[in-house]
């Protein structure tokens, strides 16, 4: 297992900038952090690729030295003479779930991921931290920054077609989204618009986005890819398309996933955005949402609409699935820690959760009531009640939902469940509040 120097931790709180850090300031511009991550279920290593300057801060402005929930893993920016905390982050890897793997048990993997940070004003300290499945610190890196040093890159790349859906204010202040297309050929530039509208559409038609439209921008980036369509190695179709992204990732068939990262972020050059949502120009079904990282899904298929709204309660909201299977091999879940994911609980600490949302005493129903059942143990659709519901986050054991149904459970219910809801909106509002 990788540590680097452990911090010494000198508590700078006589400081009133330590206690009231600064919103960052209008002229800052975005630092990208480009890392790989690599290792075995062994041991895990940060190193650091590149770092490059990449346009004006379309982040957050509030909330800065504090993570919107505690993720997979954490990254800080901290000055290095006051140790005052500039910026915190949080996040999921597609390397972490990697590690999950049984092939994590006989190879050694390096995975791309990318980071934005606010530019610091003086040299600041970087410090990334990946967590376990018990929430304890897995591997841990850091490095320095020097705003002055001439190896930030400042390639400025020509900016990808784009056009903007929903243009509600400055990237400043709103929460800026963006739909990029993959496997979209030039030619095919008009579906993909058309293809990112309806994305939009069927996440501003769920509850609580629908109310909360006016705090999002969202930019569609016509991405052109040399062929037309994804790879999908089961069927042994290999395309060039330009995020590289491809069906049967860790050899589930219909989780679709790119591992270009940096490609990725290249593509968004000169666009403000804070949140990724991928369309693949497919109509095999599949997708994948990875906390804070991206979102990317078919865009033609069936179920496409629901996909991708559920994908985004990953992405942007870090919500768990709430389905199981009786057969689940790998446990990511423990009785004795509390999930950081806000709408599943293993009741080690259900307050952090919705108890507030339940009757006194509310008691688990357990899955063998929910099968004896089917009708019976939740009451109609429209009489669910908020509760504890035994079987989520793939585990059909000892891992509770909230609710009988939700958008982060089936995809043919119309809506997020009041748990999901109330915890999208606490995001939405971290960032804009
Ligand atoms: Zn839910």
């Amino acid at each position: 297992m990788f540590h680097s120097r452990t911090l010494s931790i000198v508590a700078a709180l006589f400081l009133t900038a330590a206690v009231f850090p600064q919103a960052a300031s209008s002229r800052t511009s975005t630092l990208r952090i480009d890392c790989i991550f690599s290792g075995s279920c062994e041991g895990s290593r940060i190193s650091l690729s590149s770092m490059s300057e990449a346009g004006p801060w379309a982040g957050r402005r509030r909330n800065m030295d504090k993570p919107p929930l505690r993720g997979n893993g954490q990254i800080s920016l901290r000055d290095s003479e006051s140790s005052e905390i500039l910026y915190v982050n949080s996040f999921s890897t597609l390397f972490q779930e990697w590690l999950n793997t049984e092939e994590a048990t006989k190879a050694d993997k390096a995975f791309e991921n990318v980071f934005l940070v606010p530019m610091p004003e003086s040299e600041a300290v970087v410090r990334i931290e990946l967590y376990d499945n018990r929430g304890g610190l897995a591997a841990c890196g850091e490095f320095s920054v020097d705003p002055d040093d001439i190896l930030i890159k400042k390639t400025r790349r020509q900016s990808a077609p784009h056009r903007y859906i929903m243009n509600n204010g400055s990237p400043q202040d709103k929460i800026d989204l963006a739909i990029v297309a993959e496997g979209y050929t030039a030619d095919e530039a008009e579906l993909f618009y058309e293809d990112a509208e309806a994305a939009a559409g069927s996440i501003f038609s769920h509850s609580p986005f629908k109310e909360l439209s006016d705090r999002f921008n969202v930019v569609a980036v016509a991405l052109p890819s040399q062929d037309s369509g994804v790879s999908i190695p089961h069927d042994g179709i290999w395309k060039d398309s330009a995020l590289g992204s491809h069906f049967d990732t860790f050899y589930s068939e219909r989780y679709l996933t790119t591992l270009d990262l940096f490609d990725l972020h290249d593509a968004l050059a000169g666009i403000p955005y804070e949140h990724i949502i991928i369309l693949a120009n497919t109509d095999t079904y599949g997708g994948g949402g990875i906390f804070n990282s991206y979102l990317l899904s078919a865009a033609h298929n069936e179920w496409t609409a629901p996909v991708i709204v559920h994908e985004f309660g990953h992405s942007f909201a870090g919500l768990a699935d709430e389905y199981f299977y009786d057969d689940q091999f790998t446990e990511y879940y423990y009785p004795d820690a509390e999930p950081w994911e806000q709408n599943i609980t293993t009741l080690k600490d259900f307050s952090l959760k919705w108890q507030d949302m339940t009757e006194a005493g509310c008691a688990p129903i357990s899955k063998e009531t929910q099968l004896a059942d089917p009708d019976g143990w939740a009451g109609a659709p429209g009489r669910f009640k908020v509760g504890l519901y035994e079987g989520a986050g793939y585990q059909s054991e000892g891992v509770y939902r909230g609710f009988p149904e939700c958008r982060m459970k089936i995809n043919d219910w119309p809506s997020f469940c009041p748990i999901c809801e109330r915890a999208i909106r606490r995001i939405i509002e971290f960032y804009t509040e």
